[in-house]
């Protein structure tokens, strides 16, 4: 079965690897970044409730996966993905690593949903997949090299507050892109976005993010206010139940819309596109599942020409480095939302990995993902090995 059908070469995801790759055992760690605290419309986050994952093989490889629990978005949490993946890893143990839709078929059966911690046991699978190969992911993913460019996050808060943070990272950090979290009370929001307007000019991308924090009326009030002011989208005005009104919206709107919550997999992308519901679908491991699904979103939405993003949560650069691999495979992916460990993470426990030059990313030509967490760092994280 290929599995992605891309401009470039085609990989053969059901076909195993030459050789057997056993799984002799996996370990787990919680990953809890310290951040300053980042909010959007739905509340508050104070550290990354990240989870990281090394599956051993008999080959002496090790495929690393990591993923970020958003609990007001995907409805996990850090303890879950810690209690899943024990389960994961028990189902796992003894079997072919090379067999990835195996692999990915007996979580889905195992339990619906937890599309994030199933995230971190695909990826890791891919990791190994490429190291297997001995070329960097993208190239195994049949994509080519470039240097994404990247928007960076301004969470909710006053609107000087927002507008100085925008100053701020548009004069020190050269950035081109900015995405505005909005989402609260429409008066308000448009309030904040007219302030950060005036404090960077016209030569910078706005990109808005209600997280679902509008009501179909207040929607139509903050894109009508903001009609002028040259946003590249919103993402998720509605509440994913109002996906119905979205059409409608849609019409009226001047701003582009862009589903994000709306859409975890690709069932949920042909919905969307079937009711001409959106311009644009974004992506997210931690909400598809993993890269393979990843994939077939991408696919649906390049043939129905519906530009993606490629976002995220929190994650570290180790996650973040296997989604620009991702990135560099898809060419249906337009926009790049992939600030995650910008967004107040304290610490960077990461070795190798993708590297930032202001906001375009650099990616390692080695082997499998590039990226490890450094093992002095997981040294004070609580653990399991299975
Ligand atoms: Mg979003």
């Amino acid at each position: 079965m290929f599995c992605h059908n891309s401009k470039n070469k085609i990989f053969d995801c059901k076909k195993p690897q030459v050789f057997r790759m056993t799984i002799t055992s996996i370990s787990i760690y919680r990953l809890s970044i310290p951040m300053v605290p980042f909010t959007i419309a739905t509340g508050t986050m104070n550290f990354a409730q990240n989870l990281f994952i090394r599956i051993h093989t008999n080959l002496g490889l090790t495929g690393v996966g990591e993923c970020s629990a958003f609990p007001m978005i995907a409805g996990e949490t850090q303890d879950t993905c810690f209690v899943l993946a024990k389960d994961f890893a028990g189902l796992w143990k003894g079997k072919d690593a090379s067999e990835i839709e195996d692999r990915l078929q007996e979580l889905d059966w195992f339990i619906a949903g937890n599309h994030t911690v199933k995230s971190a046991f695909d990826m890791a699978l891919l990791d190994l997949a490429a190291k297997a190969k001995e070329v960097p992911l993208y190239e195994y993913l049949g994509g080519h090299y470039f240097e994404p460019e990247s928007d960076i996050t301004i969470g909710i808060d006053t609107a000087e507050k927002m507008a100085h943070r925008a100053k701020e990272l548009v004069n020190h950090r050269q950035v081109k892109y900015l995405k505005i979290k909005l989402g609260k009370k429409p008066e308000d929001d448009i309030k904040r976005l007219f302030s950060i307007k005036e404090a960077v000019g016209s030569g910078i991308k706005l990109r808005i993010d209600a997280n679902q924090g509008w009501d179909y009326e207040g929607a139509v009030m903050a894109l009508t206010a903001m009609e002028d002011l040259d946003i590249e989208f919103c993402e998720q005005p509605l509440h994913k139940r109002f996906d119905e009104k979205m059409p409608a919206l849609r019409r009226i709107s001047k701003v582009p819309l862009m589903a994000d919550e709306s859409v975890f997999d690709h069932y949920d992308a042909e919905k969307l596109i079937r009711l001409k519901a959106c311009d644009y679908i974004n992506i997210k491991l931690s909400k598809a599942g993993g890269i393979m699904e990843a994939l077939k979103i991408h696919d649906v939405c390049a043939h129905a020409e519906i530009p993606n993003m490629l976002g995220g949560m929190l994650e570290s650069r180790l996650a973040l480095s296997a989604k620009v691999h991702l990135a560099l495979a898809c060419p249906n992916i337009h926009f790049y939302d992939l600030d995650t460990c910008l967004l107040g993470h304290k610490e960077d426990p990461v070795i190798n990995g993708v590297v930032f030059e202001n906001m375009k990313l650099k990616t390692p030509k080695i082997p499998g993902i590039g990226a490890d967490i450094d093992d002095a760092w997981l040294e004070k994280c609580e653990k399991v090995h299975v």
